[in-house]
């Protein structure tokens, strides 16, 4: 089967396309790389262009014919779309849209969105379903937001199915650590953590610590990065077998605070990472756990890995890539 991933040279969208190769699907990727890193493709089929640029899509829709569509390319921090909220809009949601009308044209029928918790807002504690209302405080969730209702109106008007996988916080690498996290600038907690581990940073930046949670700091449901892309073909099999379309969560029904992550990564490494608690980020919810239920009963998905799983497979890819990918 043939599977085109848009947003394929970045940190999310290269493990799609190296885990579907291992699978023995034939993987064609799309990349404007403008935030991607072309070594991060591998030998996958590639495309450099925008996935909006309905002249460009149509030369490789018509050269390839993909069965289906993973779309991961995205803007996706939430501080820079507070700042660039048109830029936001305009990468996020119209190129999807341009993107959703090309797939139309070419009759692929099938889409695996790549949508976030930021849709959530903050909500209160507690584990969030997907029946928790949706109602955004940043841009970036509310880009995704949109791009999930278009394609409710898509799959109605012109039979485009689709299924929008909302993620918790994804992170780890492939576990033999050739592709991995390389962000520019680096904002996630567990690059950042690891980065004080190889001695790139000097110390940790803890943001709050009068959270009401166990120990004072933000409480996150991290998600291993192939756990996360073994549910992206569960959802694609069960759209070509039912033709049913749906949003689910994807996290582990768990969470683990700032402090634990360090403490688990001081674990992992032997480094002692030192770390301070400063002022709180403005915008963190205290809490976001996901039920993932759903995605478990419906899709048949299992995750295979766990926290410090997660921690030592990314260790093995910043510890052997100390400068990320070389581009
Ligand atoms: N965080 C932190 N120090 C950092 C980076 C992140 O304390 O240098 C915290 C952040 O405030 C949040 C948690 O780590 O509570 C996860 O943040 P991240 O940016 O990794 O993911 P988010 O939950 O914002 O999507």
């Amino acid at each position: 089967m043939k599977i085109l991933i848009t947003g394929g040279a970045g940190y999310i969208g290269s493990h799609c396309a190296e885990i579907f190769k291992e699978k023995g699907y034939e993987v064609i990727v799309v990349d404007n790389l403008s935030k991607g890193h072309e070594a991060a493709v591998g030998n996958a089929k590639f495309y450099k262009g925008n996935v909006g640029d309905e002249e460009f899509m149509y030369k490789v829709l018509g050269e390839n014919k993909p069965d289906a569509v993973i779309h991961f390319a995205a803007y996706s921090l939430v501080g820079e779309s507070m700042q660039k909220p048109y830029e936001y809009y305009k990468n996020n949601v119209c190129e999807s849209m341009n993107l959703f009308h090309s797939l139309v044209r070419h009759d692929v029928k099938n889409v695996v969105f790549s949508s976030t918790a930021a849709t959530y807002g903050q909500p209160e504690d507690g584990l969030i379903t997907e029946k928790t209302p949706n109602a955004p405080i940043n841009t970036y969730g509310e880009t995704k937001l949109a791009i999930e209702k278009m394609l409710k109106w898509f799959n109605t008007a012109y039979g485009l199915n689709y299924i929008a996988l909302r993620y918790f916080n994804v992170a780890g690498a492939h576990p033999d650590g050739h592709i991995g996290e390389d962000h520019r600038p680096e904002t996630h907690l567990i690059p950042i953590v690891l980065q004080c581990a190889m001695g790139k940073r000097e110390r940790m930046k803890i943001f709050g610590g009068d959270y009401p949670t166990k120990d004072g700091t933000c409480v996150r449901d991290y998600i291993h990065v192939c756990d996360l892309i073994d549910a992206h073909e569960l959802a694609l099999k069960h759209m070509q077998k039912t033709g049913e379309c749906g949003v689910y969560n994807l996290g582990t029904g768990g969470g683990y605070s700032n402090l634990e992550i360090v403490e688990t990564a001081r674990k992992v490494t032997g480094a002692p990472i030192p770390a301070d608690i400063i002022d709180r980020r403005p915008g963190d919810p205290p809490t976001l756990v996901a039920s993932s239920e759903n995605a478990e009963k419906i899709l048949g998905w299992k995750r295979r890995y766990g926290i410090e799983d997660i921690i030592s497979h990314a260790w093995k890819w910043h510890s052997t890539h100390p400068d990320g990918y070389k581009d």
